[in-house]
């Protein structure tokens, strides 16, 4: 994992997130978030997600499933919060053992079934 501090993006973005995950890279808005390691586990996840999605349909998918659940929820933040990638990331992040055991395209099992 190559982790960036503080880079371009986030200076230029007007909500930078705390951290983002750019295959094959992590993005994290400062030198204090490095030692976080709920944080990089939550964006190591993401990777793997990335990864076995071949990269590209990764943002494709994690946008439309954004976009759906915008649609279902009329809220930005339930909407965030439900899309399959977060919802597994979120879970798991604390768990540091997780990626180890994780099967493939587990992001599945935490698609919205209501
Ligand atoms: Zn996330």
């Amino acid at each position: 994992m190559i982790v960036v501090v503080n880079p371009f993006l986030f200076k230029i973005l007007p909500n930078p997130p705390m951290a983002m995950a750019l295959f094959p890279l992590v993005l994290i808005d400062s030198e204090k978030n490095r030692h976080n390691q709920i944080l990089l586990n939550h964006e190591k996840i993401h990777l793997r997600q990335q990864k076995e999605l071949l990269i590209l349909p990764f943002y494709v998918l994690y946008l439309l499933n954004y976009f759906v659940n915008l649609l279902i929820y009329r809220n930005h933040r339930k909407a965030y919060f439900n899309i399959c990638f977060e919802r597994e990331a979120y879970r798991h992040e604390a768990d540091m053992g997780f990626l180890k055991a994780r099967s493939f395209c587990n992001f599945l099992k935490f698609l919205r079934k209501d």
